[in-house]
């Protein structure tokens, strides 16, 4: 610690003795065909906090596609931890998780995701010391369960819809969000159209264009959507002025994503009444408290909330479930389907997917423990 933060450092137990990092590789389920990748695995870079009281913070930095999405890549949010972060946290009170991150963030700018993984687990360590779910830190839950969007996005109509089918079957997604923006608009429009006849009023149908649309094309899908019987359309375009020009002029909800980058930008779209509703997400906003404001910008703009997800691993999908069971609206549900995507477990505990919902754990800080074992093997350093 430099002597800015001399006040940040302690001897007591919850000094931070240790941070660590990983990386884990971990094969999808099938390929992810977005319209800015196609993924065939997920990087997590995992981070633990070591307090001097043995208790351990938990968090995760995650993106899609690697640099495909965002400006951070798992690769390189490991290198900002370990070269720049951990050794200012070392020797520091994990218990003042705001000061902290505050101190942070005059050291790094940006790296939002980075951000997040670290409030995560001070956070964490925060909560399992106090002994309350990791909610409590953050306003106290309102639900214990939220309900999960699936994501069809095989990229092949056929295949879209068994999958659809198996899904509602199992009764774990009765919500479907379509990935499209890589095909002409007419295709996506036809793809869209059979999915959602296919499931009728079994299931619900919304489209992430993640950007891919001019506006001229966006006008016409959005046309083309409505009469598909799709209830969203999310991030159609880049830029947030189209988006306001976009906004309320088919009978279909606009959702931003990509323009919420936290409070600042969440800011400018509300005064902008740029769309009709945010996907908040935790790493984009830059932490668990940075994502709680963008939701109180929302409810006070008359925007509507979705929680959206980075395809985290049980860790980092976990923290935004903790987040957005504290949230007093969440008209549009969830994606946190994330750790559904991935062929291995690495809790001790695998996360309750039920009958449409994801059900929160009870337990202190994160309420999950992971399979070091498991972990282990999945490390790309590992021996
Ligand atoms: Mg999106």
């Amino acid at each position: 610690m430099n002597d800015t933060s001399h006040n940040l450092t302690t001897s007591s137990a919850s000094r931070i003795e240790r941070v660590e990092t990983l990386l884990l590789d971990i094969p999808t389920i099938r390929p992810h065909r977005l319209s800015v990748a196609t993924m065939h695995g997920q990087l997590l870079m995992l981070v633990r906090v070591y307090t001097a009281d043995g208790i351990v913070g938990l968090g995760e930095g995650t993106t899609i596609g690697g640099l495909a999405y965002g400006p951070e890549s798992p690769e390189g949010m490991k290198l900002t931890v370990d070269r720049y972060i951990a050794p200012q946290l070392v020797g520091a009170d994990s218990d003042r998780v705001q000061a902290l991150m505050d101190h942070l963030g005059k050291l790094v700018k940006g790296n939002n995701f980075v951000k997040c993984a670290i409030e995560t687990a001070l956070l964490d360590a925060r909560a399992k010391r106090i002994g309350v779910p990791l909610s409590e830190l953050l306003g106290g839950r309102r639900r214990d369960t939220l309900p999960v969007a699936w994501t069809l996005a095989s990229g092949d109509t056929g295949r879209d819809i068994e999958e659809a089918e198996h899904m509602l079957e199992m009764r774990r997604h009765n919500i479907f969000k379509l990935k499209i923006g890589l095909r002409t608009v007419d295709a996506d429009v036809a793809h869209v159209a059979a999915i959602k006849r296919a499931l009728g009023s079994r299931g619900s149908v919304r489209v992430d264009v993640n950007m891919a649309w001019s506006e001229t094309e966006a006008i016409r899908g959005m046309a083309g959507l409505v009469d598909a019987g799709c209830e969203l359309v999310e991030q159609p375009v880049k830029s947030a002025f189209t988006l306001a020009r976009l906004v309320r002029r088919f009978p279909i909800a606009l959702m931003a994503d990509e323009s919420v980058h936290g409070p600042d930008s969440a800011f400018e779209l509300a005064r902008a009444a740029a769309a009709d509703a945010f996907t908040v997400k935790i790493e984009q906003s830059g932490g668990l408290f940075a994502g709680g404001q963008v939701a109180a910008i929302a409810d006070a703009a008359g925007i509507e909330l979705y929680g959206g997800t980075m395809l985290e691993g049980a860790i980092g999908t976990i923290a935004a479930a903790q987040l957005f069971s504290t949230f007093r609206q969440l008209q549009w549900g969830t994606e946190l389907f994330g750790p559904l995507l991935l062929t291995e477990e690495i809790l001790t505990e695998p996360l309750r997917y039920e009958n449409f919902q994801l059900h929160l754990p009870n337990g202190p800080g994160l309420g999950i423990a992971l399979d070091e074992e498991r972990v282990n093997s999945l490390r790309r350093d590992r021996d």
